[in-house]
C-alpha cells in the first residue's frame, strides 16, 4: 500500500535536515531522500574538517561536528530517511506528488526541495571492473572502520579526504599506501606533515591503472605518471578520494522559474509549481545569501507553508520549541 506523507525533502544537507526537525516538532510526518549514502551535503562532502565560525551559539564549529549535532537534534523525531537514493521523476496522482527515485517511488502531500548545488556522487576513476568489486573492495565511502581492520589498504587521492582516512586508518590496518598523481599533496599542510611523518606509504606521481583480478580481488596496478611505468600493489581494500561531482537534474527540467540555475521563490518559500517549496543554496529571492544559517531561518516557514497544504483542515500555530518538550 502506498504510504502518503505530509512533507517529503529532497536533500540532507544541513539546511533539509533542519526542515525535518521543524517539521517533526510540528508533528508532520515527514520524509527526507538523500543520494549519497549519509547526511551532510556539503559539509560532509567538501569541508567535512573546516571549521565554521558563523552559525550563532557556536563559537566555532567543525562542519561534519554541525552534522552530527542536526543528527542527534532530529533523533527525537519519526523521520524516515532514504539514502543512496537519487529523486530523479516528479509526477502527480490527483493531489499527490509522486517522486521516482533510482530504488522506488515516494508518495507525498507536499515537496521541500533542498537540494543546494545538486545531487552529489562520488567520483568514480572508470576501471574496468571497479563497479563489481564496488562496497566489497572499492570504496568511495567508508561506514565501518572495522571492515579494514589488519587489510592491506590502498588509498587513491591527493586531497584532505584522502589523508584524514590515510590517518584515521593507520592505526587499524594492516599497511596503508596512499597513490596520488602529482608529487605534491592538496591536503592541509599539517595534515601532509603528519601522513610524512608516518608509517603511511607515499606513492607519488602514480595513477592507478587498473584493479589486479582473478576472479576475486587481489590488488591495483599503478602506472608513474611520467616514465609510465608501471607495478603490482597487493592489496585488499582500494579507496577512491576523487571528490564529487554535483548534477542538478532533473531538478532544473521541472515546471519552475530559475534566476541563475537557482529556482526563484515568493515570500514563503513556494515555487511556480503548488505544494513544492525550496530552500537553502538552490532557493533565489531578492537578497538571498547562500549561507547555512539562512537556509535554516527558511526551514521553519517552508515547513509552515507545507504544512497549510498538506493539512489544510487543521489549524496549525507555529509553537514556541521551549514549550514542546514540557
Ligand atoms: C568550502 C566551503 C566552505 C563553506 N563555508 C561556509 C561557512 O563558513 N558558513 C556558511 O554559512 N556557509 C558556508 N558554506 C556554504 C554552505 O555549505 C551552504 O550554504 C550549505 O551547505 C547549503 O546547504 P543546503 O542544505 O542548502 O545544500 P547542500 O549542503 O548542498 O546539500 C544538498 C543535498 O541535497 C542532495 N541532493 C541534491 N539533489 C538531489 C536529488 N535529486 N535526490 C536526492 N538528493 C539530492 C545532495 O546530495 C546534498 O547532500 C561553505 C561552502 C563551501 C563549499
Amino acid at each position: 500500500m502506498k504510504e502518503i506523507y505530509d512533507i517529503t525533502i529532497i536533500g540532507a544537507g544541513p539546511v533539509g535536515l533542519y526542515a525535518a526537525i521543524y517539521a517533526g516538532m510540528r508533528k508532520a510526518k515527514t520524509k527526507v531522500i538523500e543520494s549519497l549514502s549519509e547526511v551532510g551535503g556539503q559539509l560532509t562532502t567538501l569541508y567535512p574538517e573546516k571549521y565554521i565560525y558563523d552559525v550563532p551559539g557556536f563559537p566555532k564549529v567543525q562542519a561534519r561536528e554541525l552534522i552530527d549535532h542536526l543528527v542527534e537534534q532530529g533523533k527525537s523525531f519519526d523521520t524516515t530517511f532514504c539514502l543512496n537514493e537519487k529523486v530523479e521523476n516528479l509526477s502527480k496522482e490527483g493531489e499527490i506528488f509522486c517522486l521516482k527515485t533510482n530504488k522506488e517511488t515516494h508518495y507525498t502531500k507536499t515537496v521541500i526541495l533542498a537540494v543546494g548545488k545538486g545531487a552529489f556522487t562520488p567520483r568514480k576513476i572508470g576501471l574496468e571492473n571497479e563497479e563489481v568489486f564496488h562496497q566489497k573492495n572499492v570504496h568511495y565511502h567508508i561506514k565501518d572502520m572495522s571492515q579494514f581492520h589488519e587489510k592491506n589498504v590502498v588509498i587513491a587521492g591527493g586531497g584532505d579526504s584522502a589523508l584524514d582516512w590515510a590517518l584515521m586508518l593507520k592505526d587499524i590496518a594492516k599497511s596503508i599506501s596512499v597513490v596520488h598523481r602529482r608529487e605534491k599533496f592538496r591536503a592541509h599542510e599539517a595534515t601532509v606533515e603528519r601522513v610524512e611523518n608516518s608509517e603511511i606509504k607515499l606513492l607519488t606521481p602514480f595513477t592507478i591503472s587498473s584493479l589486479v583480478t582473478n576472479e576475486q580481488f587481489d590488488g591495483v596496478e599503478i602506472m608513474h605518471t611520467k616514465t609510465k611505468e608501471k607495478e603490482k600493489i597487493e592489496c585488499d581494500h582500494l579507496l577512491i578520494h576523487y571528490g564529487f561531482t554535483s548534477d542538478i537534474s532533473p531538478i532544473d527540467e521541472w515546471d519552475f522559474t530559475f534566476e541563475r540555475q537557482k529556482i526563484k521563490v515568493a515570500e514563503d518559500l513556494s515555487t511556480d509549481i503548488k505544494g513544492i517549496f525550496a530552500i537553502g543554496d538552490i532557493a533565489s529571492y531578492k537578497g538571498k545569501i547562500e549561507q547555512i544559517t539562512i537556509g535554516f531561518g527558511e526551514a521553519p516557514r517552508a515547513v509552515c507553508s507545507a504544512l497549510s497544504i498538506a493539512r489544510p483542515d487543521e489549524k496549525l500555530r507555529p509553537v514556541q520549541s521551549s514549550s514542546l518538550f514540557e
